[in-house]
Formats: C-alpha cells, structure tokens, sequence
C-alpha cells in the first residue's frame, strides 16, 4: 500500500461524502421540480417561439449542469464504493497506487495522472490533468 494511511482514508471518506451531500442538496430539487412541471414545461415551450435562442441556452445551461452534477455524484459512488472493496487509491486502469496529493485534491478520482491523461487524449480533450 502507498501512503494512504487509514486516517488519511477515512478524511477522504468524509470529503466525498460531504460532497456527495451538497451534491445531493443541488440536485433533488431540479429533480423533483422537473417530475412535476409538465404545464411548466409547456409554458417554457411557448415563451420559446417567441425568444427560441435564449430560452434553449437558459434550459441547455440547466440541464447540462444537472448531467455535471449527476455525473459527479456517480463518481464520488464510486469511489465511496472502491472504499468499501478496499480498492480505493488504486488507478482503475493500470492498477498503480494513485498519489495521495492527487486524491486529496480530487478524492472520486480513478485514474493515476498517466492514465488520465490517456483517458482525456481518447476523448479529445486537451491536457488538463494538473495533478
Ligand atoms: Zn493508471
């Protein structure tokens, strides 16, 4: 094992489920709002033929944040889940132990910065792992 301790672990823990929590608190509400808004939704339709560009920014901007949120959230599950099997601070892809810096500063992360980079290469992504 790398120097991931089992203190150092258990504040890991605490930060993605600290995360998760706001997360959470972020989402339910869109959530909810939009299982329940239907007349809402067609209203927003009619406003849109009259201001079609600004309309479809504001919903894309909304929806796109929540699919951020969303995509977060099944991250940081993840890795609550790696916890739990005893694999987390383990690169899911060449199975090296992930730096402790680099989970500090992103605790859901799965990837060693090598394979990321590789990863973000793949899907046409500039470099941008920093750590
Ligand atoms: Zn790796």
């Amino acid at each position: 094992m790398s120097d991931l301790t089992p203190a150092k672990l258990q504040e890991l823990e605490s930060a993605l489920l600290l995360r998760r929590q706001e997360l959470q608190a972020r989402i339910d509400p869109q959530l909810h709002r939009s299982d329940e808004s239907d007349e809402l939704v067609l209203t927003e339709q009619k406003v849109a033929d009259d201001n079609a560009v600004i309309a479809d920014v504001l919903n894309d901007t909304d929806l796109a944040e929540l699919e951020l949120d969303l995509a977060v959230l099944v991250e940081i599950d993840a890795a609550l889940g790696r916890i739990k099997a005893g694999t987390y601070g383990i690169c899911t892809a060449c199975e090296e132990a992930i730096p402790l810096a680099r989970l500090q500063a992103m605790p859901s992360a799965h990837f060693c910065i090598g394979c990321q980079a590789k990863s973000e290469e793949r899907q046409g992504f500039p470099h941008s792992a920093s750590l």
